[in-house]
């Protein structure tokens, strides 16, 4: 096994907050570990183009505390062809990148593990995404600063549903999973929680109006983007054409849950999944997606980390329907 000499760094994918903690901390293990560290601007994207340069202490300095990315992300779909790979490839060897380190979610991994068939390059993956749903790590760097974002906001929210009386359908992110709307609503204290995962959520919304304290000031019903009628608007629609009583809003929260400060829980998943990121790799790694599970140190396969859909636990649905009593 050739000794790594240069780390490539990136971000990939959409953003998340504690990105920037664990680019600071694969950069300071490797310089700590005498091996250069270049960053790679724009994911695949900027790596097919040849937008990459050295690193050094100072250029990570100051910005575990910021959201987004000081790297930058995008989306590339010229590295989705064989013909982007190999450019990408090519500016790797140009630039003396010899190992990967990529921040990223599945789609990040999935590219990760393509490539690492097609050329030989240690590869290690950490799990950046807002969305907590890999494979292979108790929680993905964004996903707490995130949860917090949307539990401030409806905090929020529900101070002018109290005072107006009013029903709230409030949708946060989460296209195929509904972790986010699940835990921030047992947090928010919501009558009811539609994701993804559940059927006739609308049946069963209703079920609960119906069931629930008529007496109650404010009501919050959390829904995730993906739910299978279509979002907050068209739930907000249904729900006033059968209690036109109900004084009902909808909000849409949006981007705000992908950006602002990392919480403390975020810039240490990052930091401890960076400094073992480039300490795999010195051990000889590859392919493998560093996470933490049960607070120890995960390493898990590219396919595996992306493969499977991250099941919901039935017990966070129950209480919700006992806590909203
Ligand atoms: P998030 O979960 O935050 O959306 P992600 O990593 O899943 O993050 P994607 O946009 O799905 O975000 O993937 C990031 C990039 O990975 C893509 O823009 C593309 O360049 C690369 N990628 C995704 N799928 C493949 C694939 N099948 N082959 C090669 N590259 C891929």
């Amino acid at each position: 096994m050739a000794q790594i000499k240069n780390i490539g760094v990136f971000t990939s994918g959409g953003d998340a907050p504690g990105m920037n903690a664990a680019i600071r901390a694969v950069v300071r293990t490797a310089l700590y570990h005498n091996i250069q560290v270049t960053g790679i601007r724009r994911g695949y994207e900027g790596m097919i183009h040849g937008e990459m340069g050295p690193m050094d202490r100072k250029s990570v300095s100051n910005i575990i505390q910021r959201g987004g990315t000081i790297l930058k992300t995008a989306r590339s779909d010229g590295f989705k062809t064989v013909g982007g790979r190999k450019m990408a490839y090519n500016q790797l060897v140009k630039n003396g990148v010899d190992a990967l380190v990529g921040i990223g979610g599945d789609g990040t991994f999935t590219g990760a593990r393509i490539f690492g068939q097609e050329y030989n390059i240690p590869f290690i993956g950490l799990p950046g995404t807002i969305d907590n749903d890999l494979q292979g790590t108790d929680f993905t760097i964004g996903y707490d600063t995130a949860i917090n974002t949307v539990i401030d906001a409806v905090d929020k929210i529900r101070d002018t549903a109290e005072s107006h009386e009013r029903l709230f359908i409030i949708e946060v992110m989460g296209r195929d999973s509904g972790l986010i709307a699940l835990r921030t609503g047992i947090a928010a204290g919501a009558e009811a929680i539609l994701i993804p995962e559940t059927k006739n959520n609308i049946t069963a919304l209703f079920d609960r109006l119906e069931r629930g304290r008529k007496d109650k000031a404010s009501k919050i019903v959390m829904v995730a983007e993906g739910e299978e009628a279509g979002g907050a608007f068209e739930i907000g629609r249904q729900v006033k054409e059968k209690y036109p009583n109900y004084d009902t809003r909808v909000s849409i929260l949006g981007h705000i849950q992908r950006g602002g400060r990392p919480s403390c829980m975020d810039r240490v998943l990052a930091s401890r999944v960076g400094v073992a990121a480039v300490e795999a790799l010195l051990a000889g790694r590859k392919g493998e997606m560093i996470g933490i599970t049960h607070n120890e140190i995960t390493y898990t396969p590219f396919e595996h980390a992306v493969k499977h859909h991250v099941d919901i636990n039935p017990n966070f649905l129950k209480i919700v329907e006992i806590l909203s009593l």
